[in-house]
């Protein structure tokens, strides 16, 4: 069902991460060409197109002096994580306990959110387009290149991951956010709106600490910004494969 799934840790756009990206995606369409190929004689992935924005996106107007941060953003192996059906679902997972202040500071990102793109909290986790789990992300672990030593390093308080599916031979996507129980109150909404953002698209960082997007947890938390809406808008306005129906012969 579904099969590739990574992390965003830090800065992306290395050349490794471009590596993985090529040699995920010749899997990627190798698996579904094979596996449509079963039932069908021969299927091929949907070309790269633009979807219509939702129309609260399309209203927004843009703020040139303010700027983006388009470049800083990767597209998937099957091109932007652009959400195509509208309101996007999302699923809280409470299975590990519930918490009324956790709940309140994730709504309250939702609720942020949802003035660009619509959102919907549901009920069926099976329905769910953006699973947002309250539970402890694995610890990061890197290799000390002179030591070669394994470290690990501090706690994560927050994590998103995509994984693809197809659905009505439609190519599809899901988003699943980790947030810490841990972590401070105070840090539970901007971790929130900043995971809900590369949710919604943005993967990718910004560097500038006033953007909810920056890459680091800042002590003045930073609400969603006019570059923040830029560049999701941009976003958008791209092509992609997600969406699209598969073309079967
Ligand atoms: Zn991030």
């Amino acid at each position: 069902m579904t099969q590739y799934q990574f992390p965003i840790i830090g800065r992306l756009g290395n050349k490794a991460s471009r590596v993985i990206l090529i040699t995920i995606f010749s899997f990627l369409v190798i698996f579904i060409t094979t596996n449509i190929a079963s039932s069908q004689t021969e299927a091929k992935l949907p070309a790269p197109q633009r979807h219509p924005l939702p129309p609260s996106l399309a209203e927004w107007n843009v703020n040139a002096e303010a700027g983006d941060y388009f470049s800083q953003v990767e597209p998937s192996p099957l091109g932007y994580l652009i959400w195509s059906q509208f309101p996007v679902k999302i699923y809280l997972d409470l299975s590990e306990g519930e918490q009324q202040e956790w709940v309140e500071a994730v709504m309250t990102a939702i609720r942020e959110w949802d003035a660009y793109i619509p959102l919907q909290r549901i009920s069926n986790r099976a329905q769910a387009d953006i699973i947002i789990a309250r539970s402890r992300p694995p610890l990061n672990t890197t290799r000390d290149p002179k030591t070669n030593k394994l470290e690990f390093s501090r706690a994560r308080s927050a994590r998103t991951r995509y994984e693809f599916d197809v659905n009505n031979s439609r190519l599809i996507h899901r988003m699943i956010i980790e947030i810490s129980p841990d972590q401070a109150r105070i840090h539970i909404l901007p971790s929130a709106r900043h995971e809900i953002g590369h949710a919604l698209g943005i993967w990718g960082h910004s560097q500038n600490p006033n953007d909810a997007l920056y890459f680091s947890q800042v002590r003045e938390s930073p609400e969603i910004s006019d570059r923040d809406i830029n560049t999701l808008k941009k976003i958008y306005q791209q092509p992609t494969r997600l969406g699209w129906k598969i073309i079967k012969n």
